[in-house]
């Protein structure tokens, strides 16, 4: 099978061993299509994985072997996350799902940008479900990025009709935007790029380009989905004293935090990383709904072209990439 692996930080692609059940628990997926995300690139771009390591985690797949208990048959095909708590350890207790040590041990295998992957007995049973009819495979494939989200919006909690205001409108921020939205916030959208700013226009929130922003605007809550060093002074020049910031990037370096403004304004600073099988199930619901509007969002590239992909992806060229496999 073809997969698309790390050399030298670039995705190279290759053949190698076709991925088979060979006596485990689960399913066998011809993956349809992938969804490249953020988190690949900066595993790439800051040297995180080590070669041969095959990304992508945003899967949509139609299952050509499986041995489960879990209804599903040969032909389905399904949506899958890739990490799964462990449901009994302190971290899950506290809801911090996501730093459950099982999580992050538990992954698709190879990974995504693959023609086959395999999926354990645990991943159907927790993290898949059935792909919509009403969805195309990739709108399906926003249901792990979507549900991400979703996690940030609940961890937020932040009163119905809260002003929101949204910092950086990629992909992320899209639909970070909308997610706001259907949980019943006021949102305003904000970015360096006209091109995005009308994008989140044309869902019918609110956006300015950042210059053109009003200096008067309090947010209740701020949506950190980029991790530019002016998104942080964004972020504490808008929020309202008492405010709340959510912070959903990773930063290239270290930036340490705005210590006096936290203490003095009596702000609150929250991470939001990945999500639970509830997140991911509420995402379906959502994108399934079209609540959440993700048609045109992404531009689709063969396996072969995955590295153009990011390219692209990092010349701010197109909003989000679908790798079609
Ligand atoms: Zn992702
Ligand atoms: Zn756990």
């Amino acid at each position: 099978m073809k997969s698309a692996q790390v050399e030298n930080n670039v995705l190279v692609v290759k053949e190698r061993e076709n991925e088979t059940l060979d006596g485990r628990k689960g399913a066998i997926l011809k993956v349809l299509g992938c969804g490249l995300c953020g988190s690949d690139i900066i595993k790439l771009k800051q040297h995180l994985v080590k070669d041969g390591t095959v990304l992508g985690h945003e899967i949509v797949g139609r299952i050509v072997e499986i041995d489960s208990e879990t209804g599903f048959k040969p032909e389905d095909v399904i949506v899958t996350s890739h990490h799964i708590p462990c449901g009994k350890c302190e971290y899950c207790k506290n809801g911090n799902v996501s730093m459950c040590r099982h999580f992050k041990q538990t992954n698709i295998i190879p990974g995504g940008f693959s023609e086959l992957v395999y999926v354990s007995e645990e991943h159907l049973q927790n993290v898949a479900y059935l792909k919509p009819e009403n969805l195309s495979c990739e709108e399906a494939s926003f249901y792990e990025p979507l549900a991400c989200c979703i996690r940030a919006v609940k961890r937020a909690t932040l009163k119905q009709n809260s002003t929101v205001l949204v910092i950086g409108l990629g992909s992320i921020g899209i639909l970070m935007s909308q997610a706001l939205k259907a949980f019943g916030m006021n949102v305003i959208g904000c970015d360096l790029l006209a091109s995005r700013v009308k994008v989140l226009k044309n869902l019918g929130i609110e956006a300015f380009v950042l210059s053109e922003m009003c200096d008067s605007i309090k947010a209740d809550g701020v949506f950190m989905t980029s991790g530019s060093d002016k998104a942080i002074d964004t972020a504490l020049k808008y929020v309202r004293d008492g405010g709340k910031i959510l912070v959903f990037s990773s930063t290239p370096h270290n930036m340490g935090y705005a210590n006096n403004e936290i203490y003095y304004r009596e702000l609150t600073v929250l991470g939001s990383y990945s999500p639970s099988p509830v997140d991911l199930r509420d995402s379906l619901e959502l994108l399934a709904d079209k609540q959440i509007k993700v048609t045109g969002l992404s531009t689709v590239y063969p396996l072969e072209k995955v590295q153009a992909a990011i390219n692209d992806t990092l010349e701010n060229k197109i909003l989000k990439a679908y790798i079609q496999i």
